[in-house]
């Protein structure tokens, strides 16, 4: 992992917790309610998106990634969403199960040939609503 090596504005002795503030600094805006004055430091798509696909190879969850990102879940989404249309990451792997039908889907959206389970599930499914229209 690379250190976020920037400097506190406000202390530069301590070590950077977020917006230029160092720990204490932060938890006491954070507390105060005065976070707003302080910009978020945005990173740029490409910044994001190598840090994404390194955080996601690492199997960190959104919400982990948010907080090294110093961002929120929604913003992390958002910026997801953008990086995926430009093509600078690729998608996330569904975590969906195999044997159900979300599981036939993602094969199909990796573009990748269905499992035995994934195919029974979608059958089960076809037949299911078959026999429900034909009722
Ligand atoms: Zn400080
Ligand atoms: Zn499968």
């Amino acid at each position: 992992m690379t250190a976020n090596r920037r400097v506190p504005d406000c202390h530069p002795l301590l070590p950077h917790c977020a917006r230029g503030l160092c720990h204490p600094c932060y938890s006491r805006h954070d507390k105060a309610g005065t976070l707003g004055h302080f910009p978020r430091t945005t990173l740029s798509g490409d910044e994001f998106a190598t840090r994404y696909t390194a955080m996601r190879a690492a199997g960190l969850s959104r919400s982990a990634m948010a907080a090294a990102l110093d961002m929120d879940r929604h913003a992390v989404a958002q910026a997801y969403y953008r990086a995926v249309r430009r093509r600078d990451i690729t998608p996330d792997e569904p975590r969906v199960k195999c044997g159900t039908d979300g599981g036939y889907h993602a094969h199909r959206r990796r573009g990748e040939p269905s499992c035995q389970p994934c195919k029974d599930a979608r059958a089960a499914v076809m037949r299911q609503r078959y026999h429900r229209a034909a009722s």
